[in-house]
């Protein structure tokens, strides 16, 4: 018998894990950590649903710290087996979770040192730089669209999925005396995406499908239409006098922006400015990104000949020094400075919401999605004060929110990607949303003939 139970990312949008209880052992599809407020995540995060040890692999869809980010503390509660993931996805993984371990331990050490009030009330950190390098080691590298066997009769082909570099819907079969199907969409991106290659198109019908639900009530504007908002509101900002500050996430939305600026930089419709890439993340995962041109769609390979690098060279000031972040601030007149988290929780970025959000002349561009409770989530609901490192200060730079970057799949891509396997599944389910967007890929799968559709709770465990 097979079972399929959710831990993660049901009924919420972080922390993606998903157990499949084979006759050898459970397999978990991703290993994500779960990210929001501070005591919520943290509680969340030092627990697994089962003993790691007994655990026998991981199919890992993509490199995304939600997706991914548990990995290291699976190997610190002694797991030993194989990550399986696409190979710019353990490159990726490689660095992020690297990155992961160092603020788990900074994180730890500021707690002790400023906020805990007693012994009892010290804290370790949930893995450490030892940890994520103990499960860079038993990272298996795939390839696209051929079967891995992973368990006894079991087999995984990771399908391109369009939503990061090296992403991957994983298809599943398991034989007995037949053979079963099930599909992880993982993350969906979108066609016509910068850089890289669009989703597959069809996806394989199977038996059972789970899938994300992240814009499943939305609708993006098209990619191109984004590029010609982002130049306007620059070239506005610029005019101005102003600085242009985008908090992004290292991985994905800052490298698509920067093709975006390199674009609009040749073409002449953006007016040459300094740019500035602030976050020692964003320039390792950018190496990352230039090592693996494979992923790229025709455009970018196009690009990649003809310019030698799409990730504009000559045109952006990478840096990785503290002391030259801080000296941004003293930098006069327009610039762009995208820094991250994207969601403005850690990092660079709130020094430089700190030093601009109070100037009118100012623009602060939104990006990517913002989780309920987050620095980012409060400017883009145009809050008139924001609190930034236990200060309150007036939001008076011009916010501006383009989803049309994201990443993720719309109601529309959806429905495009997913109804036609709909008719023939024996059960879906619905996962990495809030209850809107649940609702919504309950009403896109069921429109298209899938009968039996679930939104499963954390915990909940189903017969396959
Ligand atoms: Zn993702």
């Amino acid at each position: 018998m097979v079972e399929l139970e959710f831990h993660g990312a049901a009924q919420t949008v972080t922390g993606s894990m998903h157990l499949l209880h084979l006759p050898g052992g459970p397999i978990a599809l991703d290993c994500g950590l779960f990210q929001g407020r501070r005591g919520w995540s943290r509680r969340m995060n030092l627990s697994f649903p089962i003993r790691p040890g007994d655990l026998k692999a991981v199919l890992l869809s993509h490199a995304h710290i939600d997706h991914s980010g548990k990995i290291p503390q699976l190997f610190r509660d002694s797991f030993d087996g194989p990550i399986y993931a696409t190979s710019a996805t353990c490159d990726l993984c490689n660095v992020m979770l690297a990155d992961s371990a160092h603020i788990h331990e900074e994180d730890a050490r500021y707690w002790n040192a400023k906020r805990a009030t007693s012994q009892a009330d010290r804290i370790e950190p949930l893995y450490t730089l030892a940890d994520a390098r103990r499960a860079a080691r038993n990272f298996r590298p795939v390839r696209y669209n051929r079967p891995v066997p992973f368990a006894d009769g079991c087999t995984a082909t990771y399908i391109e999925a369009g939503h990061i570099l090296g992403s991957a819907c994983i298809l599943v079969e398991i034989t007995r005396s037949a053979t079963m199907r099930l599909l992880f969409t993982g993350d969906l991106g979108r066609s016509k995406m910068p850089i890289l290659r669009d989703p597959a198109n069809p996806l394989p019908e199977v038996d059972y499908l789970i899938t994300e639900s992240t814009y499943a009530n939305r609708t993006h504007s098209d990619a191109p239409s984004m590029k010609q908002s982002l130049v306007r509101i620059i070239n506005e900002t610029s005019k101005a006098g102003g600085k242009v500050i985008i908090p992004a996430f290292s991985l994905g939305r800052t490298q698509h922006l920067i093709y975006c600026l390199s674009h609009a930089l040749g073409d002449g419709s953006l007016k040459r400015l300094p740019i500035y890439v602030d976050s020692p993340l964003s320039v390792n995962v950018t190496g990352v990104f230039k090592k693996h041109p494979e992923c790229y769609d025709k455009a970018a390979e196009d690009f990649w000949l003809e310019q030698g690098d799409v990730f504009g060279r000559g045109y952006v000031r990478y840096i990785t020094d503290v002391e030259e972040s801080k000296g941004l601030h003293r930098k006069k007149g327009p610039m762009i400075i995208i820094s991250a988290s994207g969601m403005c929780e850690v990092g660079r970025i709130l020094h430089h919401l700190k030093n601009n959000v109070t100037d009118e002349r100012n623009t602060v561009i939104i990006v990517g999605y913002q989780a309920q409770h987050t620095l980012g989530r409060r400017i883009v609901e145009r809050n008139e004060e924001i609190r930034i490192f236990g200060t309150m200060y007036k939001l008076l730079a011009r916010v501006e929110v383009m989803n049309g970057f994201s990443a993720h799949a719309d109601m529309e891509d959806f429905a495009q990607l997913l109804g036609p396997i709909a008719p023939k599944l024996k059960g879906a389910f619905a996962v990495h949303g809030e209850t809107a967007q649940l609702a919504a890929m309950s009403a896109i799968l069921s429109n298209a003939g899938c009968r039996n559709v679930q939104a499963p709770a954390p915990g909940e465990k189903f017969s396959l």
